[in-house]
């Protein structure tokens, strides 16, 4: 199945007063209660932002509109930011793929935010890049795999929901086993069992879950890829480029925040070695840049990956640096517990942890460019 055209059209009407009403109003409470937002990912959804770039490899596929809309979200709330990514590549998975039984059954309603869920791919992303050992262990049986093992996080998750992870089958007379990828469902009947995880400084509303998984099923019909090497070159662009709608969110709103306090403080703020307009300049040629990559994310070049993997470098280290003098800008208005500033600056730190992270694309780029 080939869909080119979106299979809910983008309301940006709607887009607009999701995040500048209903999630402005629960931002904070998303932030100290660790309220995962589950009426507003799912509202997203409906206004069409998890299926605007859904057209698959033949088709005319393009990240902007699904970058944009998790950007405006990003504005306001990270945590909502990174669910929507979870959605978006929830759904990216399952467009990339040549399942045909996953994009009739499963896509669909992932796009519309009816089915909710994520991606289990931090793990196996630092075991292809040899930082740390596969997690997941599958068994061939009839038809399909047995798998087991733990996934310490993985976000937009409740019970019942979906999710994209991999596992190692050893291959009989060989020392390296063979990767596959899945979709696998959250029920714990069928053997996977959440625990939410809250321990974290910021993105506590994110429904993050450990996912223990004993024996569980994956049917032939939910394979993505076997063995899953071309596919994860097909995704890996898409997958690292999508996130650079967080990145773009949050620094956007640390320029503003910045900008809001120019009355009352310009007179000494301009003696901080940055100001908003340094920031903005260097956020206006990042964005162009991602924004001309979005048109093209199925370019499986050595090239292309490696433009991707800088702009999203650039895009956790322009977060951090804005977020680090949107806070001086701001001073005790923003270190205050409601102040904007302080959670910009917890929520910044993630778009440079989450995989992958500063370090992984540092050590990716080196090997590219070596
Ligand atoms: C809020 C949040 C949401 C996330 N959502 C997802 C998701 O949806 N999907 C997904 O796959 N990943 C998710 N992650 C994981 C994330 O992508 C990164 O893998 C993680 O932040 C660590 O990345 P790192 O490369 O900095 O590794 P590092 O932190 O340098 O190292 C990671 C390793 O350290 C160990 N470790 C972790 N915590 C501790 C601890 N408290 N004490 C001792 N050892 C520890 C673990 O073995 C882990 O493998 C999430 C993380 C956070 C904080």
């Amino acid at each position: 199945m080939n869909i080119a055209a979106p299979l809910t059209p983008l309301d940006m009407d709607a887009v607009e007063s999701i995040a500048s009403n209903d999630l402005t109003a629960l931002v904070r409470k998303i932030d100290d209660e660790r309220i995962y937002p589950e009426e507003i990912v799912r509202a997203f959804g409906a206004a069409g932002t998890y299926g605007t770039h859904i057209g698959g490899i033949n088709g005319n596929t393009d990240l902007t509109n699904a970058i944009a809309t998790m950007a405006r979200a990003s504005e306001v709330c990270l945590s909502t930011g990174f669910c929507m990514w979870c959605q978006d590549t929830l759904a990216w998975y399952l467009a990339s793929s040549d399942n045909d039984f996953l994009k009739t059954n499963i896509l669909p309603k992932v796009a519309k935010g009816e089915i909710l869920g994520g991606t289990g791919m931090s793990n196996p992303m630092k075991a292809m890049a040899e930082i740390e050992p596969m997690r997941l262990k599958g068994t061939r049986v009839e038809g399909g795999y047995k798998v087991k093992g733990m996934l310490p996080w993985v976000s937009n998750l409740i019970e019942d929901g979906y999710f994209g992870m991999m596992f190692h089958v050893d291959v009989e007379g060989s020392d390296t086993p063979k990767r596959v990828m899945a979709i696998a469902h959250a029920s714990v009947e069928k053997g996977i069992k959440l625990k939410l995880d809250h321990e974290f400084v910021a993105m506590g509303g994110t429904a993050t879950c450990n996912a223990q998984i004993r024996d569980y099923f994956v049917s032939d019909d939910y394979i993505l890829g076997d063995p899953a090497g071309d596919y994860i070159q097909r995704i890996r662009p898409g997958f690292t480029l999508l996130q650079c709608g967080m990145a773009a969110g949050i620094i956007k709103n640390c320029i503003d925040l910045m900008k809001q306090v120019d009355t009352p403080l310009g007179h000494i703020n301009e003696y901080l070695e940055k100001q908003p307009e340094d920031i903005e300049a260097e956020y206006n040629a990042l964005l162009a840049d991602v924004l001309e990559m979005a048109k093209t994310p199925y370019d499986l070049s050595d090239e292309f990956y490696l433009r991707v993997l800088k702009a999203r470098l650039a895009g956790g280290e322009l977060a951090m640096e804005a977020a680090h003098w949107a806070q001086l800008h701001c001073g005790a208005r923003g270190y205050v517990t409601h102040g904007a500033a302080q959670r910009r600056l917890r929520e910044a730190y993630f778009v440079g942890i989450v995989t992958p992270a500063t370090k992984h694309l540092r050590k990716m780029i080196a090997e590219l460019e070596a």
